[in-house]
């Protein structure tokens, strides 16, 4: 068995072992296998070994990845998306984690608009307040919900976070429950449902498991580390 079906095989059983623990449903959640900077060969790799759906976080490198992989595999957005690259971004994923900002949401909704489509989103929310990190403040997210809900043409389907980066994984679960607080709380007041929470990464995906996660987001524990590592077509 290759190492990346190896290690597949390990975090599909973590996911079930979690989902088990807390005695939620294995349908409940969906493994997004983040492909960023991996070649295409070993995205065929992993899908061989079982990985349906992949996540990548810049639109130009997806691009050139999904023009020489099988249409089958799914592919969803990860990363801060550009204003310059949506109407490229839009007929490649079939769901957007991280929608950061209105402005952004506007946009997007012009654009699909235009092109006749109806994308899935997922808010991102920067929980923890780092500068360094893109996202909606819960306050602010609060507060320009009406507004977002006001774009047709989005699909506002949930939350997603990326908490800062901590030693313990324990530390994340103060965060995973705060999100889904926040999503509870935005359901009752804006009335809608908001089914989805992207949270979990190669570090802490049991534990958001625990915390509710219907989409977790794991590259290093399938492909390995990413440091050096860099895909380009050509
Ligand atoms: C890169 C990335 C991941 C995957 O992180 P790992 O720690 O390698 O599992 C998940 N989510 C987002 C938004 C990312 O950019």
């Amino acid at each position: 068995m290759s190492q990346i079906a190896e290690n597949l095989e390990k975090v599909q059983a973590q996911i079930a072992a979690a989902l088990q623990k807390c005695g939620r449903k294995e349908s409940e959640v969906e493994l997004i296998a983040v492909s960023k900077t991996c070649a295409p060969e070993m995205v065929r790799e992993a899908q061989e070994a079982g990985a349906e759906v992949f996540g990548e976080s810049r639109v130009q490198e997806a691009k050139a990845k999904i023009g020489l992989l099988p249409n089958r595999i799914r592919w969803q957005f990860i990363g801060h998306l550009q204003k310059n690259k949506i109407r490229a971004s839009l007929p490649l994923f079939e769901l957007f984690h991280s929608m950061d900002s209105l402005a952004l949401a506007q946009d997007m909704n012009r654009i699909a608009q235009e092109e006749g489509l109806h994308p899935r989103v997922l808010l991102e929310v920067n929980l923890a307040g780092e500068a360094s990190k893109w996202g909606f403040s819960p306050s602010l997210l609060e507060s320009q919900m009406e507004q977002l809900l006001q774009l047709e043409r989005l699909q506002i389907q949930g939350l997603m976070v990326i908490p800062p980066i901590q030693e313990n994984a324990e530390a994340s679960r103060a965060y995973f429950v705060q999100l889904r607080e926040l999503r509870d709380q935005l359901e009752q007041t804006a009335n809608i449902g908001l089914p989805e929470l992207s949270m979990g990464m190669s570090h802490d995906y049991p534990i958001a498991i625990e915390e509710g996660a219907t989409l977790v987001r794991v590259g290093t524990a399938i492909f390995g580390s990413r440091v050096g590592k860099k895909w380009s077509p050509n």
